[in-house]
Formats: structure tokens, sequence, C-alpha cells
């Protein structure tokens, strides 16, 4: 178990609209045990807590704990959330209004709950455990199905005034461009994540261009694997590189704009699609990133690799109930 001064263990969770990760972490930030299940989205709330409660139960044996073992829970959410009342307001991904999935869990547990932003918490776990560790402030930049983001500055995840700042996938690059899943037109989320990626090869393949990705798109209805995305890229399909240079400039230009106002000392960039992609990916974001901060005239700004992977939700989400509810 842990080790004298580490403190107890900590559940993390990370609630994502197709599956749920659950982990118990010590105090020295190890995972004791963890697990995933199915989120069951389309039967909402109480299901969703049920499976999320089996899902704490399985990695709690894998740890060879109980309930009463651990000191408090944190979970990683889509939003809009009430941070402060532990209540998801709305998400489409998970079916749920006005659920207050912090509170019930709690209930359950016998044990507070932190609920924070899903992204907001991976970002926190890459600046205290990962890429980001010795810095104090921070932006970081995930690129998957969606574009999910977290600002830290002085050490502090910024979520603003409203408790759900930070989306910076949201924030527009491209005047009058394409939809986005919130509404709007030209966001960057809509024009660099795999699903804007995918909707530009397969109208390429429409079009009747070549591609190694037009049978997989096809069979996938629309969607695409950041996994395939990356071989063609290696293959030198020149359908995917131009889609690919595409993301990572208006990617760029996001995060630019970001740098001038913020000023970071490091800018993170993690998620499928640059997991896959790699430092070619990473080289051309910084090209189009640099292309436009003024602010940062030397080129002093790291734009790095996130390091965690699939573990910064339930890592994050256990630091910060950690830090919230057990003294140290
Ligand atoms: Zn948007």
């Amino acid at each position: 178990m842990t080790g004298q001064g580490d403190g107890p263990p900590v559940v993390g969770i990370d609630l994502g609209g197709t599956k749920i990760l659950s982990a118990v972490v010590a105090g020295d930030q190890r995972i004791l045990g963890r697990a995933k299940r199915t989120t069951p989205a389309k039967e909402g709330g109480p299901a969703i807590l049920q499976a999320m409660i089996a899902c704490i139960d399985e990695a709690l044996e894998q740890a060879g704990l109980t309930r009463p073992d651990v000191a408090a829970a944190g979970i990683g959410s889509p939003g809009p959330l009430d941070v402060q009342a532990g209540v998801i307001l709305f998400s489409a991904n998970l079916n749920v209004k006005d659920f207050p999935i912090g509170p019930e869990l709690a209930a359950v547990l016998n044990r507070p709950v932190l609920v924070q932003n899903d992204v907001r918490v991976g970002g926190y776990a890459e600046f205290r455990l990962g890429a980001g560790r010795g810095y104090r402030d921070l932006i970081a930049a995930f690129v998957g199905t969606g574009i999910g983001g977290c600002v830290i500055q002085g050490g502090q995840i910024v979520t603003g005034s409203t408790g759900n700042a930070g989306e910076l996938g949201h924030i527009i690059v491209k005047a009058g461009g394409p939809r986005c899943g919130c509404g709007a037109r030209g966001c960057m989320e809509a024009l660099a994540s795999k699903t804007a990626i995918a909707r530009r090869i397969t109208k390429a393949v429409r079009k009747g261009l070549p591609t190694v990705l037009g049978e997989k798109i096809a069979r996938k209805g629309g969607r695409l694997k950041s996994g395939d995305l990356a071989e063609a890229v290696a293959a030198k399909d020149l359908v995917a590189l131009k889609e690919v240079q595409r993301s990572a400039h208006f990617l760029g230009l996001g995060l630019g704009g970001l740098i001038n106002v913020l000023g970071p000392e490091i800018v993170l960039i993690g998620g499928g699609v640059a997991g896959a992609l790699g430092d070619a990916y990473l080289d051309l974001v910084r090209t189009a990133a640099r292309s436009q901060t003024l602010t940062d005239p030397d080129g002093r700004i790291r734009i790095d690799r996130a390091a965690l992977g699939d573990d910064a939700g339930i890592l994050g989400a256990a630091l910060l109930a950690r830090e919230k509810f057990v003294p140290s």
C-alpha cells in the first residue's frame, strides 16, 4: 500500500461519452488499480452513476482496497458544469441535464467528491505530473474527436467567472468557416480536430482524389482513426498530408493568439491526433503559432507534446480531489 507520508489513496474518474476510466491513486501518484467501463450514455444519469460505481469498485478490488480506504474522489466530466455544486449542467454526449453526479457519488462512497471539466483535469495532470512539470504558466490543447484545452496561470487552472472558461477549441480561427458542434462557424475544433480532418478527407474522396484512406473512411461512416491517419501520412498520401497540414495550421493560429494574450512558459499538445502524428505535426503547429507570436520574438515559449496520454484524466481528477479534500 502507500508508504509513510504519502497520504491515503484517492479515486480518479475520467467520465467520457464512450467510456469511463477509474483509478485508485496513491499519495505518491502511483496507480494502484484501474478499470474501464462503457458509458451507458443512451440511458442517462442514473445508469451512468451505476456504471461509474461498478468501475470504481473494480479498480478498488484490483488495488486490494475497499471503499472506506479512500479519502476522496475526483471526476473529470464533460460540461458545462456547476463545479461548486458538482452538477453536470448539460452534456449532449452523456444525455444528461442538471445531473448532480458529485453529490450522488459522494452519498454512495460516503466521501467528498470533486467535479471538474474533463479536459481541465487532464491539463492539470500534465502541469503537475507530466510534460508541464516545473512550469507555472502553461496552455494545454488536446486534439482528438474535438479540441479541448486548459489554461494554467500561476499554478492555478483558469476557469473564469463562470467556472467553465478554458474552451480553447471554440476560438474562431476562420470567419464564416465550417459549422462547429457548438453552433458557431470557424472554431478551431471545426477546422483542426480529427472530425474536421475526416470530413475534409471524405470530401476529397467524393471529388475522386486518390487516397489510401478512402476505403477506411467509407467503411467507418466518415470517421477516422488517428493511427490510420498517421499511417497515411507516413506513406506520403497527398490528401492526408494536406489535411494534417491544414489542421496543424489552424491549431497553430489559435494557439499563437493565445500565446500573445497569455504569454505562457510552455504550450503542450496532446490527444489522439497529436500522439499518433508525433513530431512532424508538432513542427507544423510550431511554425503556424510562431508566425504570429509577436510577444515572443526570440521563440522562448516552448511548444511540446503532452506526456501522460490516456492517464491524464484519472491522474488529474485524483490529484485535484486530493488537493481539495486531503490535508497534506
Ligand atoms: Zn465551436
